[in-house]
This record gives C-alpha cells, sequence and structure tokens, in this order.
C-alpha cells in the first residue's frame, strides 16, 4: 500500500527537469559548449566572496560541535535579528525576531505557510504565469490551488479576474514577484489596488484573504526598478524568502518565513506555521547557513552580470521579431512563440540544440521561458538560432 497522490506527484515527470536531462545527454556528445541551456534557473554567479568567508569564520570560530548542533526550531536567535535588522533599514518596518521563522528555502517555507492557512474546502490563488510547484504544496496542504489567467501582454495582475476568482472559500492568494517565469516586477500601483481589492472582499468575506509573498528573486531587478515590501502595502501579507538565487545559495535550503503580529492573527497564525513545519519535518534549518546569515544577512549580490545577459538577449530577440515581456527582475524572459504553439517551437529548438522551456509549464501557453543564466557568449552564439526559429 502506499499513498496515490504522492505517487502522482512522483511520478508526474517535470517537463523542465526532463529538458534539462535531456540538455546533459546532448552535452555528452557534442560539447557542453554547443548545448544552448536555457532551461534552470540554477544561479550562474558564484555566492559573494564574504559568503565563503563567513563560512570559514564561522567553522573556526564556533567550532565544529557547535556549528553542526541544532539550533531552536524557529531559528537562531542570530540570524532572526539580522534579518529583522536588515529588512528594518531597508524597509523602515519594526520587523522583530518573535515575527520570523528560519526556513529550509521559500518551497519548505511555502508548504508550511500553505497548511498553516489550510481549512477544509480553501482556496489559494495564483497568478498566471506562476511557479507550477505551488500545485503540489497547495495538494499536499490541502488547499485548492485556482489559476487567474494571466494578464497579457503586460503580465501584470488582472484585477476584475482576481475579483472573479475570490470565493468565500479563498484563504489566499500567491504574489510572486519578479516573477518566474515572466521576469515582470508587479509595481506599486498593481500592489496597492490588488490590496485594496482583497480589503474589501475580506471584508464582504467576513474572514481575511492573505496575501503569501513568494519573494525568492526580491533582490534580482534592474535599472532602479522599485521591487515593493509588501506586508508595507497589506497588513494581511506573509512573507516567504529564500537565499537561493539572491546569494546563491540553491543547494544551502536557507530562507526565512515572516509573519507580521499585526496581521489577522498573526501570532496564531506564526505558531500554525511552526506547526506545520514540525509536521513536515522542516524545523532547525541548516545550523551552518544560519550562522553565516547572522554574519551576511545584508548582503546583496552583484547583477552586472545576469544584467549584461539580461539586455543581450532581450534586445536580441526583439530585434528578431519576437514579442518578450519586460523583463524588469529575476533572471527570466518570457517570450511568445510565433505561430502560438510553445510546445512545437521547444521541440524545433531542441533539434538545433537550443533548450526552453513551454509556458504551458507555467500555466501560460503560447510562451516560452528562458532562463539566461549562461554565459554572455552563449547568448550572443544563441541568437542566430532564434532568428532562425522565428
Ligand atoms: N518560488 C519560485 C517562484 C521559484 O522560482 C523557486 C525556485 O526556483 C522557489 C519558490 C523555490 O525556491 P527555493 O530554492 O528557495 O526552495
Amino acid at each position: 500500500m502506499y499513498n496515490q497522490q504522492a505517487y502522482e506527484m512522483g511520478d508526474n515527470c517535470c517537463v523542465i527537469r526532463d529538458i534539462a536531462e535531456y540538455g546533459a545527454v546532448r552535452a555528452q556528445e557534442v560539447g557542453a559548449e554547443n548545448v544552448f541551456n536555457f532551461t534552470i534557473g540554477n544561479p550562474s554567479l558564484p555566492a559573494p566572496a564574504e559568503i565563503t568567508q563567513a563560512v570559514a569564520d564561522v567553522m573556526q570560530e564556533m567550532g565544529a560541535l557547535r556549528t553542526h548542533s541544532y539550533t531552536s526550531a524557529q531559528g537562531d536567535l542570530s540570524a532572526r535579528k539580522a534579518i529583522a535588522e536588515d529588512l528594518n533599514n531597508r524597509f523602515g518596518t519594526d520587523v522583530t525576531p518573535a515575527e520570523l521563522f528560519v526556513g529550509c528555502g521559500a518551497s519548505a517555507e511555502l508548504c508550511s505557510v500553505f497548511r498553516a492557512l489550510s481549512v477544509p474546502g480553501g482556496e489559494i490563488l495564483t497568478i498566471a504565469p506562476y511557479f507550477s510547484e505551488y500545485e503540489p504544496f497547495a495538494q499536499t496542504a490541502g488547499l485548492e490551488l485556482k489559476v487567474v489567467p494571466p494578464d497579457v501582454p503586460d503580465f501584470q495582475i488582472k484585477l476584475d479576474a482576481v475579483e472573479a476568482a475570490l470565493t468565500e472559500n479563498t484563504v489566499a492568494i500567491i504574489i510572486n514577484s519578479p516573477n518566474n517565469p515572466s521576469g515582470v516586477v508587479y509595481t506599486r500601483e498593481t500592489l496597492q489596488k490588488l490590496g485594496a481589492l482583497l480589503e474589501r472582499k475580506s471584508e464582504e468575506f467576513g474572514h481575511p484573504i492573505y496575501i503569501v509573498a513568494d519573494e525568492p528573486y526580491r533582490e534580482l531587478a534592474y535599472d532602479g526598478v522599485e521591487v515593493p515590501f509588501i506586508p508595507t502595502i497589506y497588513r494581511n501579507t506573509i512573507v516567504c524568502y529564500s537565499y537561493s538565487k539572491s546569494l546563491s545559495l540553491p543547494g544551502e535550503r536557507i530562507g526565512y518565513i515572516y509573519v507580521p503580529r499585526k496581521a489577522t492573527d498573526g501570532e496564531a497564525i506564526y505558531t500554525a506555521v511552526a506547526g506545520a513545519a514540525r509536521g513536515y519535518g522542516h524545523i532547525c534549518a541548516p545550523s551552518l547557513w544560519q550562522y553565516v546569515l547572522a554574519r551576511c544577512a545584508h548582503l546583496r549580490p552583484d547583477l552586472t552580470e545576469y544584467d549584461r545577459n539580461r539586455k543581450a538577449l532581450w534586445e536580441g530577440l526583439r530585434k528578431a521579431g519576437y514579442e518578450v515581456a519586460k523583463p524588469d527582475g529575476a533572471f527570466y524572459l518570457f517570450v511568445k512563440v510565433p505561430g502560438g504553439d510553445a510546445n512545437a517551437f521547444v521541440k524545433k529548438a531542441m533539434e538545433k540544440d537550443l533548450l526552453v522551456v513551454p509556458g504551458d509549464s507555467f500555466g501560460c501557453p503560447g510562451y516560452v521561458r528562458l532562463c539566461y543564466c549562461v554565459s554572455y557568449e552563449q547568448i550572443q552564439r544563441s541568437l542566430p538560432i532564434f532568428e532562425s526559429l522565428i
């Protein structure tokens, strides 16, 4: 006997990983430099040198025994203090360590928050295009994921579509900005309007509708574009943050959840998040990385290389005639495919060893996602291939 739902999640293969695997095989056959792999969102910048130094310092100063011991379930106070201080310095907030839960990356954090908000018959909204893992996370938490159609071609938020999707059973809406896969950053105006709508509907339904802000890409924004800190716009916001992308630490599984006490039922939700993390076995995030954060939470990535890639690819594709969403953040471009069939385009591209991901995987057919975490030289060499495909 085994769990059928879990089996289906395991069996239901991930298209992105499939294409990336194919890329690995092709790299063996034709050489890695001849495969243009724009699939997986693995940072191509190394973690900042200060991180490497902090790892060495922590090990030396704290010793192996303490460094590798369990911390408190919600995270060591030193890490939570450093995170709170960093947020307060940047956003003029009054975050306290007691409102922070150090988590094992955004995936684990989202699972815990979804579970903490889950009630019988509960629904959670996401806006297309969206990170496809929200589906298994919601399902496991016992929530129904409902998808709000995309706001093409700008990929902001269609408020009337959100309003139509909200019901008495809606517990939350997930906001991911800068967005994977579109690279779009939701503007302050968009978020303010969304906040006003949620206030109104919360009132109407007689219970709060939370925003779950999924923020692994918060620090990846270009040309001075503002990425608003959503709790300062909408009180009932719970933040799931990750250092996977901002500090290039995806393999280390580290981030945090911020549950503001001033949110409705804030204290109870924090306790429920801690309980859900306990139930999933995701307490005591990796100790070494918590101590590193205690020293490095203020660090920001140097985006020069990503920005160069972004501009070269965006300009090259537009010159070739492609329609591309304005990529103000993250490290993705979302490209409308000629003819409208993303899967056919992906196949044709594969024949030329150009690997991209169909938008269908993100609830948005007719587009492909490109992750530009590749070398600049590869971007330049890929442009003639893109030209030949249009
Ligand atoms: N949310 C989004 C939108 C992502 O793109 C990702 C990873 O790619 C995650 C969450 C998960 O991040 P983590 O590595 O912190 O689990």
